[in-house]
């Protein structure tokens, strides 16, 4: 018998799987020896990332061995502050008590009683991708919130606006394009958002290569800028002003030409623009912005003139206040210059699962506000509420406030403003339920936490980065690895079960089937009389878990797919599964107008709440430069200075801090700031700074450096940790400390909730 288990443990296997950890979905290789994984690489034959991965991609292994990830559901019997408090229970009594005390909040208060939080690290599993939508129904509550509103909202709704789909997000066309302008993005260390490609960086160097320009706009020199033709600092959460400067001076000089979608876009649509940007003269933007007219004029200019040119804005265009408008501006440049929808501009992805092109016909647009929040009235966008919002409607009472919550992946407590006022408001809940990994800084709020199991043990394919693809691509992994943990679908599954009032011991596989006929229902609909029911597909599907099985059916009935046999040659579950590197489906193609949803039909280049949302930005484009004077002529030291966040590669949000080879090293929690501003301020690299703002205050540790702007200092989020009960031992020795006590949750945009991150206020003094 010994014998024989030696044997075993002796084989080495290796398996090739996307690593789910950011939006680059890099292929690795995994090898296993002895069940346990002994190394991860980059996968050099995957299709797409030939062989990239960063610093994190490697650390799987450190994240599925982590002593402090959760292994079994755990009941809260104390204090949230004790670690003690917490009880390992079996996933019956978990569901249970969840039972019990949810529905009982539910029964007393209403369904608007409970909200549900969604995080980011959603998106990137599938169990989450595809089932979360099963809690959010049987949930039936208007208090639905996630990371979009801390994050892409803008995007969202600027793409809902133009094309009357809020996916339908046109991303730079990075492979062929002759020139490329960044605003507030930082793929060197963030890998790239909303544009997935992976070896962003690689990309990036091509395009310097083979003769392009990339130029950078960013209040950091980050290591983007540093590798870009051209950085131009700019004054934070003004990019929406430069945006609409470079469209000025594209009006002005006779440089607009619409290019392939001239057909598509409404001529009035396009005067009117002209209209809305004629106040913003490169000489009047250039105040705002800090960066002059003249460069202002020729950054327009080589857009227009360049072979083929994409702009793309990221994180920074979209966490402030004009972040819907920042993030239309980067759409209407692209297609005033001609390079929307065509090779080397921007272009909109097809991925395998999606719905296969229909015929060009109006579709239903897009709208907000079906709801508003109980407490300040703010729209609904795509559902949600803003997540800024949430404080608001635990702590207020009367009918509808909220008194439990459910997270699911998410960790709002670092990642949403006003965090403190957050948590304070969390330990008030009657009840809480956190499918979560990890007892965090949010989850030590929950009375149960769910742990799905390590990633290495679920199968994957990339839903949503799949939409945002720089090349059309598929690639399914299995899991590697055993777990007697159920799969997050099984979870999510019994959780929605509960909601919906089918009890805590309903099968999941009901929730299984209805997911799966719902989605092949969908399928089948434009098909009018060559429908084919939804039980005679299911019966010819070959993958048998859950979420495959739902994979499997919306690629076999997508754009690449085998139609369950009528076009033999596409895509099935074999063709995914013999693929373990990916199935490359081709660069880019025109889809406009096949991808507008539109009420029109149309490209809807100047949509009635943008243009008047325009009249926001003309007064501040009015009233900026005089504030900014003020500064600068008082004759005592300013302290004011105007905060931004920043990204690590070796970070990703607030979870990846327990992984001690990511962690180490020298402390990347600091507070930078210019030499000039840390001289008049008397604050000395190395030393601490009190930084306060209109709602909260932090000691930072000051690092010195000429990389961020005059005017501007700079902290990363997702830091804070250490606090009472959490259970991060690794990430409790590097805690650095929450920028989000400095936000303020009043402070939306207005057309998407989305929460101003950057460009806070902020006083320095030594501490
Ligand atoms: S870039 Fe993103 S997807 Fe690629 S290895 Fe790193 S974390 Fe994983």
């Amino acid at each position: 018998m010994n014998d024989v288990r030696d044997a075993i443990d002796a084989e080495t296997a290796i398996h090739y799987r996307t690593c789910p950890l950011c939006e680059a979905t890099c292929g690795l290789e995994i090898t296993m020896k002895g069940g346990s994984v002994a190394r991860i690489r980059g996968d050099r034959d995957d299709v797409f990332s030939h062989g990239f991965l960063c610093p994190k991609g490697s650390t799987l292994k450190q994240l599925h061995e982590d002593p402090d990830r959760l292994r079994a559901p755990m009941i809260r019997r104390g204090s949230p502050d004790d670690p003690e408090s917490w009880e390992a229970v079996s996933w019956d009594d978990a569901f249970a008590e969840i039972e019990q005390r949810l529905l009982t909040v539910m029964g007393e208060h209403g369904r608007d009683a409970l909200a549900l939080y969604l995080g980011n690290p959603n998106v990137h599993n599938l169990g989450g991708a595809l089932y979360n939508r099963a809690v959010l129904r049987a949930a039936a509550t208007k208090n639905i919130y996630s990371a979009s509103t801390v994050d892409q909202m803008p995007k969202h709704v600027s793409s809902g606006l133009l094309f009357g789909s809020p996916d339908a997000i046109p991303v730079p066309d990075l492979d062929r394009t002759d020139h490329l302008l960044m605003l507030g993005a930082n793929p060197w260390e963030s890998n790239g958002s909303l544009c997935t490609a992976p070896d962003f960086p690689g990309r990036v160097k091509a395009i310097q290569e083979r003769g392009g320009k990339v130029v950078v706009v960013d209040p950091r020199r980050t290591r983007t800028a540093k590798e870009a033709d051209e950085h131009l600092f700019i004054r934070p959460g003004t990019d929406a002003f430069l945006l609409c400067g470079l469209l000025h001076v594209l009006f002005a000089e006779g440089l607009v030409s619409l290019g392939d979608v001239i057909d598509h876009v409404d001529a009035a649509a396009v005067d009117a623009v002209r209209a809305a940007v004629e106040p913003f003269t490169a000489a009047g933007v250039a105040a705002v912005t800090g960066i002059d007219a003249a460069t202002i004029e020729r950054l327009a200019r080589e857009l227009a003139v360049a072979a083929s040119a994409a702009v793309y804005g990221r994180i920074g265009t979209h966490t402030v206040a004009f972040g819907t408008l920042a993030s239309w501006a980067v759409d209407a440049l692209n297609l005033l210059t001609g390079n929307l929808d065509r090779p080397g501009g921007a272009m909109f992805p097809l991925a395998a699962h999606a719905s296969k092109p229909r015929p060009p016909k109006p579709g239903r647009g897009f709208s907000t506000g079906r709801h508003t929040s109980r407490v300040k009235g703010y729209p609904e966008v795509r559902s949600e509420l803003p997540v800024a919002t949430l404080a608001d409607e635990i702590e207020t009472v009367g009918e509808g406030q909220v008194r439990a919550v459910i997270t699911i992946a998410g960790n709002p407590v670092l990642s949403t403003p006003d965090s403190g006022r957050l948590a304070a408001a969390l330990a008030t809940l009657d009840f809480m339920v956190s499918v979560d990994p990890y007892l965090n800084e949010t989850t030590r709020f929950a009375h149960v936490i769910l742990p799905p199991p390590s990633p290495l043990a679920r199968s994957h394919y990339d839903v949503a980065f799949t939409t945002l693809s720089v090349r059309n691509v598929a690639n399914w992994s299995e899991p590697i690895v055993d777990t007697d943990q159920p799969q997050e679908h099984e979870i999510l599954a019994r959780l929605a079960l509960v909601l919906g009032g089918q009890g805590a011991g309903a099968d999941p596989a009901i929730v299984d089937e209805l997911l799966l006929h719902g989605a092949l229902e969908r399928s089948q609909k434009d098909r009018n009389g060559s429908a084919r029911p939804a039980a005679e597909l299911v019966a010819l599907l070959e993958a048998t878990e859950p979420t495959d099985r739902l994979i499997e059916a919306l690629v076999r009935c997508g754009p690449y797919g085998d139609g369950f046999g009528e076009n033999p040659d596409g895509l099935n579950f074999s063709s995914l599964r013999d693929n373990p590197h990916g199935i490359d489906l081709g660069p880019l193609q025109p889809r406009v107008p096949e991808v507008l949803r539109t009420t029109s039909g149309t490209i809807e280049l100047a949509p009635p709440a943008i243009m008047e949302d325009m009249r926001r930005l003309v007064r501040a484009l009015e009233e900026l430069p005089a504030e900014t004077a003020e500064h600068a002529a008082d004759g005592s030291p300013d302290t004011t200075m105007l905060l931004v966040g920043r990204r690590h590669v070796r970070s990703n949000n607030s979870w990846m801090h327990n992984v001690n080879v990511l962690v180490k090293g020298k402390e990347r929690c600091t507070l930078q700031i210019n030499p000039a501003d840390a001289s008049r301020l008397g604050l000395d690299d190395g030393g601490s700074a009190k930084v306060a703002s209109s709602v909260g205050s932090l000691v930072a540790v000051v690092e010195v450096t000429s990389d961020v702007m005059p005017g501007v200092v700079s902290l990363p989020h997702g830091w804070g940790h250490a606090q009472p009960g959490t259970r991060l031992s690794i990430a409790a020795e590097h805690a650095g400390v929450n920028t989000n006590v400095l936000t303020d949750g009043a402070v939306l945009d207005p057309l998407s909730g989305n929460a101003v991150l950057n460009a806070i206020p902020v006083t320095l003094a030594p501490a």
